[in-house]
């Protein structure tokens, strides 16, 4: 299934749609939604829910947005609930614009289903306490969010950040998945989980 990549924002998050024939889902929202809700629209899809990866206000920006157009639900997990009410979720640091608020449902690790398409929701914090990964095995694609990048891991400096798990959801994790799997990832290029193993300079197989 088509996923369609938007990198929207102040920090060009990747916001994504991923689709069949009638209906979709979304993964982060991290700007202005319009041309995402074109997207829809020109496909004559409909969006059926918003899947975050994590609570950070640079992935947030289009979710009220979006779902108030869409009436879709959104969908985070409840282990990021202790950044809802920070900076980190809410906006603000670093001169950045405030997030619109929004309200959501708890998506838990383990089996999800979405359109008919089996998800594995991946518990994969260290960048947030909560974070997760979307594993979707019949596409043979992960959305990773901001734990696994093209050739870089994301950052462990923020509020309830933790390098040692963000480590090991990396290699311990998303590292299981099947080498062809191909990595949607929070911002910048798409990579494979075998290059990544490979190659990525934090974490590849030729470290010791
Ligand atoms: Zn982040």
């Amino acid at each position: 299934m088509p996923v369609a990549v938007f990198p929207l924002g102040p920090l060009q998050a990747n916001s994504h749609i991923l689709h069949g024939h009638t209906q979709a889902i979304v993964v982060d929202v991290g700007g202005d939604p319009a041309p995402m809700i074109k997207y829809l629209h020109t496909h004559q899809l409909s969006l059926t829910a918003i899947c975050l990866t994590h609570r950070h206000f640079d992935h947030l920006y289009g979710v009220a947005a979006l779902a108030r157009e869409t009436g879709a639900p959104v969908y985070v997990s409840a282990g990021d609930d202790p950044l809802a009410e920070t900076e980190s979720a809410k906006g603000g640091m670093w001169g950045f614009p405030l997030v619109e608020p929004f309200e959501s449902r708890p998506l838990a690790p383990g089996k999800a289903s979405f359109n008919g398409m089996e998800c594995e929701v991946l518990a994969t914090p260290g960048h947030t306490p909560g974070g997760i990964s979307l594993y979707f095995p019949s596409e043979k694609i992960v959305f990773t969010g901001d734990s696994l990048f093209y050739r870089s891991l994301g950052r462990t400096d923020f509020p309830g950040g933790d390098q040692a798990q963000l480590m090991h959801s990396v290699t311990e994790v998303l590292f299981k998945l099947p080498g062809e799997t191909v990595v949607y990832p929070g911002h910048g290029p798409l990579s494979t989980i075998g290059d990544e193993r490979a190659n990525n300079p934090f974490c590849g197989e030729f470290l010791p």
